[in-house]
């Protein structure tokens, strides 16, 4: 079996879609999470920030309103007060001669200049993130005091990073899952298609009758292994019954053949000077290449009958002018029957009028094969909705009933023993069968022993 290329093969390409889409879902995922964490933590901070800024303002409102002098004191007790709510805040007061702060012993980066008012700034330091907000308080002596609040964005940060981490964790994990599982789901999905190609590799025309086992495949797969086992079953019946054909072909040409090499023996060691034995062996031979050439234009046909069923000569025949042709035929080649035909108005068929020909004929040979003498042979005509029938109907022997789903059979004969001495291979129905199929049409066969068969062709009008 062919070995094919890693890349190649479906269930690397569905694994690597699969593990693909899987791991860039995630990290559309992963990313869309980490920018609204960050966001929501950046406003967090801010509002903080911002909420601090509204208690320094508030106190150093109280004191000065009170006309307290706003000392290095006072300013320890408020910076205290909003550091006490969260140590990451740094303060620094500026007057007009003289700085206030909590960082002294800090680094902190470059001060922002403290006279921005308003102003709110994100900076990275070290590594570290800060946050820096700028205000401002008039004192009533007309004094600006300038207030900074510097903001250590550190915890968040470390928050942030420890989800970083995280993810990343996440997306390797699940792209190695993503990868594992995607392989073992192609696998065991594609398992069926190398077990189909196994088996069809295993099929020749010896072993038409091997199957791909269909067990638990309750899907597209399932359906493609029944459709294949469909069509084997098909291939094995249509090689069969052509084995069988081909050898009932050879086995009916095989007896008059020895029959004929029987007689030419016999001429050969009595010599042609006996008159009678020589006479007796040419209408002897004569007979059976009759028989022969017969069979032989019923197998071209058999054998030409798929191509004529593509090229039907479909035209509107006068079926009445058709029946009483062939009437009148028959009881010029046969004075041994009566001949009577009823019902038939003038009617128009869409038929191949040669094949309606060839199955009415091979009817009635059957009848004048099959009726003893003087009796009588039927041919009507009845239309029904869209069909119109033509029977044929005689006083014969007639057809044991559980013979007749069989008479269609290739080479079938209701009896031997009967059909001696009026010959026949019996392909004539079975050929009668192939042109009513080709037009759509139906048999059917209803018969008494001893009184009588009737054929009926229903043909679509
Ligand atoms: P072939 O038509 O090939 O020369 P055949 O007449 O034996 O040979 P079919 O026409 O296929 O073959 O008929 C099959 C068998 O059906 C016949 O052998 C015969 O036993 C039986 N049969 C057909 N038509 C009649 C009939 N009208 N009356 C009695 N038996 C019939
Ligand atoms: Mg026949």
């Amino acid at each position: 079996m062919k070995k094919f290329n890693f890349f190649n093969k479906i269930s690397t390409k569905i694994a690597m879609s699969f593990s693909l889409t899987f791991v860039l879902t995630l990290l559309v995922l992963n990313l869309i999470i980490y920018i609204s964490i960050t966001t929501h933590i950046n406003t967090l901070e801010q509002s903080l920030v911002i909420a601090r800024k509204e208690v320094i303002l508030e106190e150093v409102n109280n004191i000065i309103s009170d006309c307290t002098i706003l000392g290095k004191e006072e300013i320890s007790n408020i910076i205290d007060k909003v550091s006490s709510h969260r140590d990451q805040i740094y303060v620094n007061f500026k007057f007009p001669e003289k700085t206030y702060q909590n960082f002294d012993k800090i680094a902190l980066p470059y001060t922002i200049d403290i006279d921005q008012v308003g102003e709110y700034h994100f900076m990275k330091f070290q590594k570290n993130r800060f946050f820096y907000l700028n205000t401002m308080i008039k004192a009533p002596s007309g004094e600006k005091i300038y207030i900074q609040l510097i903001s250590d964005l550190k915890a968040s940060d470390s928050l942030i990073d420890a989800l970083i981490s995280t993810m990343i964790l996440i997306d390797l994990v699940g792209f190695i899952f993503s990868i594992v599982t995607g392989v073992f789901f192609a696998k065991k999905t594609l398992k069926p298609i190398n077990s189909i190609a196994d088996t069809a590799e295993l099929i020749n025309l010896h072993n038409l009758n091997k199957r791909i086992e269909t067990s638990n495949h309750d899907d597209e797969i399932g359906r493609l292994i029944k459709v294949i086992n469909n069509m084997m079953e098909r291939l094995e019946r249509s090689f069969e019954n052509q084995t069988k054909f081909i050898s009932d072909a050879s086995h009916e040409l095989r007896t008059p053949l020895s029959i004929i090499n029987g007689y030419v023996d016999l001429l050969n060691q009595w010599g042609i000077d006996n008159k009678d034995l020589t006479e007796e062996a040419l209408s002897s031979i004569k007979g059976e290449v009759f028989n022969m050439t017969d069979l032989m234009e019923k197998l071209l046909f058999i054998a030409r009958e798929e191509n004529t069923r593509c090229n039907l000569n479909l035209t509107d025949v006068n079926i009445s002018d058709l029946l009483k042709r062939v009437c009148k035929e028959f009881k010029m080649i046969d004075k041994k029957h009566t001949y009577s035909i009823h019902n038939i108005p003038d009617f128009y068929g869409f038929i191949d009028e040669k094949l309606i020909l060839q199955a009415v004929r091979a009817i009635i040979e059957n009848s004048i094969k099959y009726t003893p003498k003087n009796k009588k042979i039927t041919i009507s005509y009845e239309q029904e909705k869209s069909y119109f029938k033509i029977k044929v109907s005689d006083e014969g022997i007639g057809i044991p009933k559980k013979h007749i789903p069989k008479l269609f059979n290739r080479f079938y004969r209701v009896d031997e023993a009967r059909t001696k001495d009026t010959g026949g291979n019996g392909l004539g129905l079975s050929i009668v069968k192939s042109i009513v199929d080709m037009h759509n049409g139906h048999i059917f066969i209803d018969s008494d022993v001893n009184k009588g068969t009737t054929v009926t062709l229903k043909l679509p009008i």
